[in-house]
């Protein structure tokens, strides 16, 4: 529904008796100089929230921001995995056919030297050692058989060793196409830890952002806290004077006790968490019909001591009623512009001060009434009660 931090806003005057059977409205020189104060402790307030609101949109653009690094930095460090991953892969391969290159180039020295063998032998056939080999051999015609066997085996031998070259060439070409790919995969590891350690860096950068962000709004809400215990001790010097007497009335005709409070005070929630500080009245009639807009009627009779607007904090549209005996209303979230009375005016009980709305801290339409009591927020249904 809605929330009011710890917002004080009591500005509870002295009505002294003699001004009310008078009829004349006037303020005390004294009076008028707590008022003041009060006025100008409302302004730096004022200020103060409008400061805290700014400091809270740049406090959740500074997370977005980084939250939006984060998932980019996530993003990259996937990519650098699947890269660490290809780049194994190619090196595997890589390596592999370094293997084979290896096996092809074994192969291709024992069939040479085996040729070379080989050859040696039939060119020594036909030499001074011709003899010897002949002495070897059993007889002629199998000296012969031999000799033709060895130049086989050399023609053969010289195949093999075309096919082990052919295959080495083969090789070296496929390691030199995955070399070439693994430089790729390197130069695109190298660019993505570059763009990830920028990021980092800008991460990094936001985050002391975030933190002085913190900082100020703590020192703000501080000083605001400050301000807040200051308007109570002047509200508590003005809350004198004679209570104007009679009943409550309820604020709201036909928007009723048991069907239209949407949150009670002392309430804690989301909103509250040093709980509701006021009485929200919404929802719709008997007929049907929904509150926004709906006439706000003044609980008692006093003097309205507050007029403002806070939108699109705290109470927004506001108005603040003083009836004396240090007893004041509060009327939070109206429609803007919608105040029929003024600071200084006096009202009756159950005249018509503005119109129910959803101005500052709210979530839909509703009227937010607060009681407060000697400067501090009593409920408002120890005090009000319900009229048609
Ligand atoms: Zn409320």
């Amino acid at each position: 529904m809605r929330r009011v931090v710890s917002i004080i806003i009591a500005f509870v005057m002295a009505v002294t008796t003699a001004l009310m059977c008078s009829g004349v409205i006037g303020t005390p020189a004294g009076a008028d100089s707590l008022q003041d104060q009060i006025n100008a402790k409302q302004d730096k307030v004022n200020d103060l929230e409008k400061r805290i609101a700014e400091l809270e949109k740049e406090g959740k653009e500074l997370l977005s921001q980084i939250d939006l690094i984060e998932e980019q930095t996530e993003e990259i460090e996937e990519q650098i995995d699947l890269t660490n991953d290809r780049i194994k892969e190619l090196e595997t391969a890589i390596e592999e056919q370094s293997e084979n290159i290896a096996e092809a180039e074994e192969e291709i020295a024992v069939r040479t030297a085996q040729m070379e063998e080989r050859i040696r032998i039939i060119y020594m056939s036909g030499s001074d050692s011709y003899l010897n080999m002949l002495f070897e051999c059993k007889d002629f015609g199998s000296f012969l058989d031999t000799l033709d066997t060895l130049k086989i085996l050399v023609a053969a031998d010289r195949d093999m060793v075309d096919e082990f070259k052919t295959a080495k060439s083969d090789y070296e070409s496929v390691k030199a196409s995955l070399e070439s790919d693994k430089r790729e995969m390197d130069a695109l590891k190298s660019d993505l830890v570059t763009q990830r350690n920028k990021l980092e860096r800008n991460a990094g950068k936001l985050e002391t952002l975030k933190k002085q962000n913190d900082k100020q709004r703590a020192a703000a809400q501080k000083e605001m806290d400050k301000e807040y215990e200051a308007i109570k001790e002047l509200i508590k010097q003005q809350s004198q004077g004679e209570f104007v007497g009679g009943d409550f009335l309820w604020p709201v005709s036909g928007f009723n006790k048991k069907s239209n409070i949407s949150a009670y005070f002392g309430q804690k929630g989301n909103y509250w968490n040093k709980g509701h500080t006021g009485m929200d009245i919404a929802g719709r009639n008997a007929a049907g019909e929904g509150i926004k807009g709906k006439p706000i009627l003044a609980c008692n009779s006093g003097t309205v001591i507050k007029v403002a607007n806070t939108s699109p904090r705290g109470y927004g549209q506001y108005v603040v009623i003083s009836h004396g005996g240090g007893i004041s209303t509060l009327y939070g979230h109206m429609i803007s512009g919608s105040p029929t009375v003024s600071e200084g005016d006096t009202v009756v009980k159950g005249q018509v001060i503005g119109k129910v709305g959803e101005t500052g801290n709210a979530t839909g339409p509703h009227l937010h009434l607060e009681f407060i009591v000697d400067g501090k927020q009593v409920d408002p249904l120890n005090y009000v009660s319900y009229i048609k």
